[in-house]
């Protein structure tokens, strides 16, 4: 089979209005408001904003261990200066040290939790970890490295591999810091510094500071009352125990297994565990949308015909793509905003009942059926695609208890309580997500002026293109809010990373010591941030989740610019082609 097209849930072509034989708006009026119903009902339960998780401390710190890399590998601590130091050793950091190579910086540091390069693919190691974007879009730097994905949809162990050739490729692994967390950062103003201090007792030195620690990395737990009463095991998502599982899950076959959450990283876990564990039980809070999983094996012949640059070219060919699409919407005559926000929502509805219809066509069991439909928009939570999801609850192994919205909120000694019932379990697997898009997670960032970033942000986050912060000369932010939001992650950072090694490439060419943005640019960047985020109603709308700060509103600039990846692609340009108008520079 040869490659198709790009799978990009997010975009429908609403220019097609009402054509095709769409049922009356009353039909989409009715659905709405039971998904405005459905929404109410979850926001009832839950305190608000994220008071809902708790943090992995004290009794719950064990939840963080790293279970990869037990040992921790003993080292005196670092005191020394380098051109470059990443915090975090993903695909942010390993993007933007090929540019930064590329231009001859020699000097990079990777400082990084993990025990090797990688990030969420480091991390992520659940039964069934795979990509959901398209690898030969996801997978970054393949005409670099020359290589092609073994599948459509590549597995996780071959993208923490595709992690680690592109650091031996660029010589990254060299000063590289594992198992080790930034816990300060922080500028002096006369050597014109960052001093990095870490849990290791190092101190570093570095001109310039990359905040590589990615949008998704702190796993977070369900404060749920009782969860340390529980006397089974447990663990989080992305601290697989295999000593506990078996490689393959065998040691599961007497095992009664719980499992607290249904986003994306359940999806991918629950049909490994419904094969292979003498019973699973899956609490449900709200079900994800489940889609088709299009995948298939490279073909050799096909992979033999892609020529240097390909990946390249088809980058360039989606993201033309996406302005034509783009550019489609805003030249759609005499229609006005609401009308296109009518056709937008239908088009939703009518892929969401599509994902319905899926459902009971595959799930024998009615009553299971009907509780596996989302009630909301597609674009509310991340889509998910998975051929094996739904058939799993066929298995007569297999329980889905639906708490109607509410979730869990207490756990006994046995196991997850719920109307009344505690459900026996020998092992639960909480798949509860992640912290989103913190910069310097773990990490204490000091500015000019001793100013904490955290400080500067309470009334607001601020940056130019979710990158340059005023007062934090020479240091960047890669894939944090103020940003652009786009399905395929590798893509916004691919694009933070040219612009940051081009930003430290002109500084260094022109003998220049700080690079800082100036307050203008700045507030230019967060005006228009604030200006795209008002015209989504989003927010309001949505059922909680990460996507929309579980439902709280008014977070002013505090979130993605909406504004569309080509045009901050186009912003980074306009910025690149002017940069003394928006950035000071200092040679000392
Ligand atoms: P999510 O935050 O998406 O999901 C957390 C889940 O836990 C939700 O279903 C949530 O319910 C549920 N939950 C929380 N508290 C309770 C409770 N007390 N009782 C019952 N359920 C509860 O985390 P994931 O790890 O699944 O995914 C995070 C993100 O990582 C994805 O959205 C995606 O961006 C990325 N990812 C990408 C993958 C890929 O590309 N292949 C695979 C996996 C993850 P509710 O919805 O009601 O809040």
């Amino acid at each position: 089979m040869t490659d198709k097209k790009p799978q990009n849930p997010f975009q429908f072509d609403i220019a097609d209005g009402d054509s095709g034989g769409r049922p009356p708006q009353e039909y989409y009026e009715a659905i709405k408001a039971r998904f405005a119903e459905e929404r109410d009902l979850r926001l009832s339960y839950r305190p608000p904003g994220t008071d809902q998780y708790t943090a992995l401390e004290g009794e719950l710190a064990h939840y963080e261990t790293d279970p990869y890399a037990t040992d921790i590998v003993d080292r005196d601590p670092i005191d020394d200066e380098v051109e470059v130091l990443f915090i975090g050793g993903g695909f942010s950091a390993l993007l933007t040290s090929a540019r930064l190579r590329e231009k001859g910086v020699e000097s990079i540091r990777i400082v990084e939790r993990g025990a090797d390069v990688g990030g969420t693919w480091y991390w992520n190691r659940y039964p069934g970890v795979a990509c959901d974007v398209v690898s030969y879009d996801y997978l970054p730097l393949l005409d670099e490295l020359e290589y092609v994905p073994t599948k459509h949809y590549a597995e996780g162990p071959e993208i923490f591999a595709h992690c680690q050739s592109i650091a031996r490729k660029y010589d990254l692994y060299e000063l590289a810091v594992f198992q080790t967390t930034v816990t300060s950062t922080v500028w002096n103003e006369d050597t014109q510094r960052w001093y990095i201090t870490t849990d290791r007792g190092d101190t570093m030195r570095a001109k310039y500071v990359i905040c590589a620690n990615g949008t998704l990395s702190k796993p977070k737990l369900a404060r749920i009352s009782g969860m340390e009463s529980f006397e089974g095991h447990s663990f989080h998502t992305s601290r697989w125990d295999y000593d506990f599982t078996g490689a393959e899950l065998e040691k599961l076959g007497d095992v009664r297994v719980g499992i607290i959450g249904t986003g994306a990283s359940a999806v991918q876990i629950i049909p490994n565990l419904g094969a292979t564990a003498k019973e699973l039980t899956v609490f449900q809070r709200t079900p994800s949308s489940i889609d088709i999983r299009d995948d298939w094996k490279t073909d050799p012949e096909w992979a033999a015909t892609l020529e240097p640059g390909w990946q390249s070219k088809r980058r360039e060919k989606i993201i033309s793509k996406q302005r034509a699409l783009a550019d489609r919407r805003g030249t759609l005559k005499g229609i006005t905003r609401e009308e296109k926000i009518r056709r937008q929502e239908n088009a939703n509805i009518d892929a969401m009942m599509r994902i319905h219809r899926r459902i009971d066509e595959i799930v024998a069991d009615p009553e299971t059926a009907d509780s596996l439909k989302p009630w909301y928009m597609l674009m509310c939570k991340r889509p998910c695609f998975h051929n094996d999801y739904l058939p799993t609850f066929n298995r007569p192994n297999v329980t889905l208890v639906d708490t109607h919205g509410q979730g869990i909120t207490e756990i006994g000694p046995k196991g997850p309580i719920f109307d009344g019932v505690e459900y026996e379990i020998d092992l639960l697997i909480y798949a509860t997500g992640f912290e989103v898009q913190q910069t310097g997670i773990y990490n204490r960032i000091i500015g000019e002026g001793g100013l904490d970033l955290n400080d500067k942000y309470a009334d607001g986050i601020r940056t130019l293109l979710g990158i340059h912060s005023h007062g934090f000369p020479n240091l960047f932010v890669m894939g944090g809010y103020q940003a652009s939001f786009q399905f395929n992650l590798t893509d916004l950072l691919q694009v933070q990373g040219d612009h940051i090694a081009n930003c430290i490439d002109s500084a260094r060419r022109n003998q220049l010591d700080t690079i800082d943005v100036r307050p203008e640019s700045e507030q230019w960047w967060v005006d228009e941030v604030i200006t795209h985020r008002g015209k989504t109603t989003r927010n309001q709308d949505c059922t909680p989740g990460y996507y929309n700060f579980e439902g709280q509103e008014n977070r002013r600039q505090d979130g993605n610019y909406n504004g569309g990846f080509p045009r901050y692609i186009d912003h980074i340009a306009s910025v690149e082609s002017a940069m003394e108008e928006h950035f000071v520079f200092t040679a000392g």
